[in-house]
């Protein structure tokens, strides 16, 4: 009696959703490369307005065109070539596609040898010096950035020992003193947009796990409930069947099954159609879930067929809870389903028997549902 609605396998649909999938998954990678690549942008676009500082201190008379040119040019080589490996795609395989790290490393030994190099305007260098490093710690793990400032710090001394020049801040004229009060509010600026970036990834990171939270619970949900009714499936009735029948081992207690099974269901989709049989499933479930006990499981068998596991219950009592269903689903509303509706079940009941397999013990429960279909339906048998 017993039987299952095994899902059919649907190659070509299930095709069509691999595709589907396979395109949503490019689009979002080619949306992060885009974004990286824009990343890049910007990061050009920061360099361009260091050469706009450092143009303007030419300007006022601080350092000749060599510097301006020097670091800007090398400042946009480096920008430009790590935007062109990502948007080329030669860095998706890499941990970090966006090569922060390796972007970084020339961007620092460039501020060195700007400092090196430029000691009159090395306070600017410096400050972006600490910018580069900042972005760094961001992508690098607690470890790798004390390491990197070892090796900043280190690397710091030995050029301003092999300079054997001071870094200094221009402040001799006027233009000079505006320039670079206009370099420490610049350098303010990028510290507050690498904060309002920290804070949108940590944003980020939490809508996503939020997301993900949510999804974990939907598959869980789909992988233990019947979509339909939303009751447990059958999977997890038998896990929870056996595990009931550990702990009646253990406690000594009573445990009964009850395989119920709509009478005539058939003629319901025969006569009123699919729907009306699947709203009647829902309807069944809905009323039957009120009136079983808490303790109880109460789940989709398969079909048209549910299983009620009760604990702590010897037969008598399991004639309890499946007469008071009885009377639920007499006085349920089926008007949804058509007017003058209604519906009855047929119920085979069998309680463990310590050492038995669940097998035998669903087996004993559908022998019994068996002979309350052939006494005339809308009853329970014991087995
Ligand atoms: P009986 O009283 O002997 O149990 O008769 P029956 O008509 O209920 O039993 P039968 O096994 O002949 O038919 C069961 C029907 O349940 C056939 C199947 O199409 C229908 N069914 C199973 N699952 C679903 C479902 O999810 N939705 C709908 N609408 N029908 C279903
Ligand atoms: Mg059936
Ligand atoms: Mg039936």
């Amino acid at each position: 009696m017993s039987q299952l609605t095994l899902a059919t396998s649907q190659p070509a649909a299930s095709a069509v959703t691999d595709d589907d999938a396979a395109q949503k998954a490019r689009q979002a990678q080619q949306k992060k490369t885009a974004h990286m690549v824009r990343n890049n942008y910007l990061i050009a676009f920061s360099y361009l307005i260091d050469g706009v500082v450092l143009a303007l201190f030419h300007l006022a008379g601080t350092i000749s065109w060599v510097p301006v040119v020097a670091y800007t040019g090398s400042g946009l080589v480096i920008a430009f070539t790590t935007g062109w490996l990502i948007g080329s795609g030669r860095t998706q395989r890499f941990k970090d596609p966006g090569i922060v790290i390796g972007q970084t490393i020339p961007a620092q030994l460039l501020q060195l040898g700007a400092m090196y190099f430029f000691p009159e305007i090395g306070f600017m260098f410096a400050l972006l010096l600490f910018i580069v490093y900042s972005t760094l710690t961001m992508r690098l793990e607690v470890r790798q950035a004390l390491l990197a400032w070892g090796l900043i710090s280190v690397a710091s001394a030995a050029m301003l020992g092999l300079s054997g020049q001071a870094l200094r801040i221009p402040d001799s004229t006027l233009a000079e003193q505006l320039i670079s009060m206009a370099f420490f509010a610049l350098t303010l600026w990028r510290c507050v947009w690498l904060g309002a970036y920290n804070t949108g990834m940590t944003a980020l990171l939490k809508k996503r796990s939020t997301e993900l939270a949510g999804l974990t619970a939907k598959v869980d949900q789909l992988a233990h409930h019947d979509e339909l009714t939303g009751l447990l499936n059958r999977r997890s009735l038998l896990a929870s069947l056996h595990d009931e029948m550990q702990r009646a081992d253990r406690q000594k207690t009573a445990l009964c099954v009850g395989i119920l099974d709509l009478d005539k269901f058939k003629s319901v989709n025969d006569t009123l159609g699919h729907l009306a049989g699947d709203k009647t499933l829902k309807i069944f479930a809905n009323t039957l879930t009120g009136h079983a006990r808490k303790s109880d499981r109460f789940g989709r068998y398969g079909g048209e067929e549910f299983l009620l596991i009760m604990t702590g219950t010897d037969p008598d009592a399991a004639l309890v809870p499946l007469d008071r269903m009885r009377d639920a689903l007499a006085e349920a509303d089926w008007s949804e389903v058509a007017p003058g509706f209604g519906v009855t079940f047929s119920c085979g009941v069998a309680c463990y028997q310590p050492g038995e397999s669940a097998e035998v013990l669903l087996q004993r429960a559908d022998e019994a549902l068996y002979r309350a279909k052939a006494d005339g339906r809308n009853c329970t048998r014991l087995g």
